[in-house]
Parts: structure tokens; sequence; C-alpha cells
């Protein structure tokens, strides 16, 4: 019922003889088309469901649990236990912006919707918080019928893949599959024996460059050390900004850049989650205290007006990392705004873009791009690269679906654009001779 034919929405509801979950229930984002989806009733009765398994904390995939509440859910929300902490930090942040966002929409009168409505609010959010169960990896539940393990995946702190068997069949879901090589984040675990694999193919079409992610920081970060001005690196604030983070602590000790180069980290969830690769150090590759001591190397910066104080510094150089990873809001606006004019500075973009954004214009080449009503200058120089991405690319989900005891009986590809999943469908169907099929939204598909 999500993420089919498009990489948001995740929601896959199973049904074993009158026992039915969901797994994952996340918000459609993007084009308007998939984000009106998010307003219409779901195409299934809520209260009919049992439970909720959830691989991780990504909006996309847990970012319509509170409208499932909203609309009469009423069971368990199983999960690892930080990606129970991180849902409650991502809820509690998306509803705080909807609520904005109807508000602004109100003031200004430009909604269709009078009055404009946010999806949901705090209120609904602290509702579903106390439905989230936390689950240890490798330890099966059941759920009525159902057996449900969690493995881990490797995407972000807490990301599972998760396997559903009735005892006679097991369908395995990917989840979000991080990368074999990620530098923080452990690699995916091997696939374990099962019937069916509904897998991401979210870069089924392509590999990502082979120049890493922390040869890409080095040179950005020697470049600005000579011209003396700062690089901004627009950063999801979770996952994404503490790799970032790990990355350029790591350089800086090797002696591979200048030691004293100050880092700058502008966002206040993104220190919370900080906290929880901390305290889940199990989850990383790191040890006890050493994600501490990185934060402890890094300049906190808490208040909106320390952050205006940051731009009114021209010193250089330095590092500032700062949400949001696309430039649709945050705090990162008033960076760019400051920075970009300067032909000193540079822009790493160091996630995916999607098509509308500010930080697609940037990619593309804008040479201005609009923020709160005015046009600004990009004479600074703009840096991008795919190598930092936290989802594996088309040889690593291959590699990943080769993992297993034996062939699976049949493969669905979800959580990618048509182009991605039909490439690898042909690619898999080609190379492996494998059953593999890409369902359509709302398909129904039974087993046996
Ligand atoms: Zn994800």
């Amino acid at each position: 019922m999500g993420a089919a034919g498009t990489v948001t929405g995740s929601k896959f509801l199973v049904n074993d003889k009158g026992t039915r979950i969901l797994v994952d229930c996340g918000m459609f984002q993007g084009f308007k088309d998939l984000r009106e989806l998010n307003w219409q009733d779901f195409p299934f009765d809520t209260r009919d469901i049992n439970a909720v398994v959830l691989t991780h904390a990504h909006l996309d995939h847990c970012g319509a649990l509170p409208l499932l509440v909203k609309r009469g859910f009423k069971g368990p929300i199983y999960c690892t236990h930080p990606t129970l902490e991180l849902t409650q930090i991502i809820l509690m942040d998306s509803a705080k912006i909807q609520e904005e966002d109807a508000d602004y929409a109100n003031r200004k009168g430009f909604s269709k919707h009078r009055p404009a409505l946010p999806l949901y609010t705090t209120e609904d959010v602290e509702r579903t918080l106390p439905m989230l169960k936390p689950i240890d990896l490798h330890t099966p539940f059941q759920i009525g019928s159902l057996t449900i393990e969690f493995f881990s995946s490797g995407h972000i702190l807490g990301a599972a893949s998760a396997s559903v068997s009735n005892g006679v069949k097991k369908i395995h879901f990917s989840g979000d599959l991080g990368r074999y090589s990620d530098p923080l984040m452990p690699e995916p675990e091997a696939l374990s024996k099962t019937n069916y694999v509904v897998m991401e193919s979210t870069y089924g079409d392509r590999d990502h460059s082979n120049v890493s992610s922390k040869e890409v920081l080095k040179n950005c970060i020697l470049e600005i050390a000579k011209s003396r001005g700062v690089l901004l690196i627009p950063s999801f604030a979770v996952g994404r900004a503490q790799n970032l983070l790990f990355e350029i602590t790591e350089l800086k000790r090797n002696g591979e850049v200048p030691a004293q180069i100050p880092v700058y980290f502008n966002s206040p969830m993104g220190h919370e989650v900080a906290k929880l690769y901390e305290e889940y150090h199990g989850f990383h590759r790191l040890g006890s205290g050493q994600f501490a001591e990185i934060m402890s190397e890094v300049h906190t910066v808490k208040t909106a007006e320390d952050s205006k104080a940051l731009n009114d510094d021209k010193s250089g150089p330095k590092i500032i990392i700062a949400a949001s990873g696309m430039l649709t809001g945050g705090r990162v606006l008033h960076h760019v705004k400051a920075l970009a004019p300067d032909s000193r500075n540079m822009i790493l973009l160091a996630g995916f873009q999607t098509p509308g954004t500010r930080g697609h214009s940037l990619l593309t080449g804008s040479k201005e791009i609009k923020i709160h009503g005015l046009y600004v200058d990009i004479n600074c120089k703009v840096v991008s690269s795919d190598s930092f991405s936290a989802h594996a690319d088309r040889s690593e989900l291959l590699r990943w679906l080769k993992s297993g005891p034996q062939a699976p009986e049949r493969v669905f590809l979800v959580h990618g654009e048509s182009q991605s999943a039909d490439e690898l469908r042909k690619r898999i169907n080609r190379d492996l001779n494998w059953d593999v099929v890409v369902p359509r939204m709302n398909q129904i598909i039974a087993t046996n």
C-alpha cells in the first residue's frame, strides 16, 4: 500500500488466517499527487490490524503512524530500541513542521483548504509514542499466527530487516539496506532462508561512485583551508550528519586535514540523535565513549542567535553542518544566504536531491536560488557526491539478495522509482534467472 513504483509511503499488509500486520507505515513525500495520498483513507480497516512491525525511523517508513492511530489503530508497534527513540524525535519534529506549515498557510491565505489543517498534531504523536514496543535483534516474537524476527540492515542507527513466518512460509522484508563499506554502520546481515523476499530498489539502476566519501570530504576541506573560506554541508539531521562528523574527525586525527579547522554542528535535533549514537554504540562500528568523544570536538550551535552570530563571523576556514539536507527549510537556509555569494566558500551536497528542491537547483548548476522571497547569488563552488548515500547501490542489492543459503521462490521489488525497480528486475532475471516482480500499489498477492 505504499513504496510501490515510488520510494516513499512504505506500507505492506500481511494477512495470515485473520492475523493482520502492517510492515512499516510511512508517509508519502515528494510530488503533490503522492503527498495527497496521505490525506486519503487507508485501503484497510485500521481496527483490523493486530500490530505494526517498524523497520526504521525514517519518515517514509514511520511518518504515517500517528494517522493510523488517529484513525482507530490500537495495537502495539514493534521496533528495535534505537528505532523507538529515533521515531520519538522524528515524529515530534514532523508534527511540529506540519502545524507550522498549516499555520503559515492560514496566515498567508494560500491554501485551498480553509482552514488549512496539519496532517496530524503533536497530540496525535503523543498518543502514538506509548504504543512503540522495543524488541532486540535476533529475538523472534509472536503476533497472532505469525513469528517475526529483526536483523540488522545497516542503513541508519537501529535499522532492521524483518522476517515474517506462519510456520509454513516465510517472507523477508529488507527494509532499507545500508552499504557494505559504510564507515560507521555495520554491514547488512545476510538473508536468512526464506520463501519470498520483499526488497528495496532505491538505487536498483546504478552503482555509487568509487571515490570514497572520506576522499571527497578531504578534498573539500583542503580547498577551503587554502581559500580560508567556509565549507557548508547541508545534511539530514539523522544518520548523514553523524556519519559526516565521524569522518571529518577521523581525517583530522589522521592528520589528513588541518586539525585546527573548527566544525560547527547547527542542528538541535541532530544533537539529540548524536546522544543516541553514544547510548546505542552496539548498533554501529564504534565502541563505548567514542561517539561522545567525537561530539566533544564539535562546536554546538544551540540557539537561533548563535546561528546568526556564526554568519556574522567572517573568519575562515571553518566547516558548518546544518539541516535540512535538500535546503527545503531549516537553519541551513540562513547560511546559504550568507555564504553562497562569496567565491571563497564551498557547498557540499552530500545527499540525494529531489527535483523541485533548492538543493536540486544547486546540483543542476543554478546561479541564483530564491530563499525567503529573495534571490541569492551562487558564486561559491558547489560539489556533490553520492558516496555519502546510506543506501546499498545496485551491486550491493544483488550481493545481499544472493547472501541467503538458497534462492527464494520469488522476489518482490519495492521502494524504488519505476525505472530503478525495473532495471533491477531485468538484471536479476538475466543474471540469476529468478522469479522477480515489481508489484503495483495496492496489489494483493496470494502465496502458495
Ligand atoms: Zn530509510
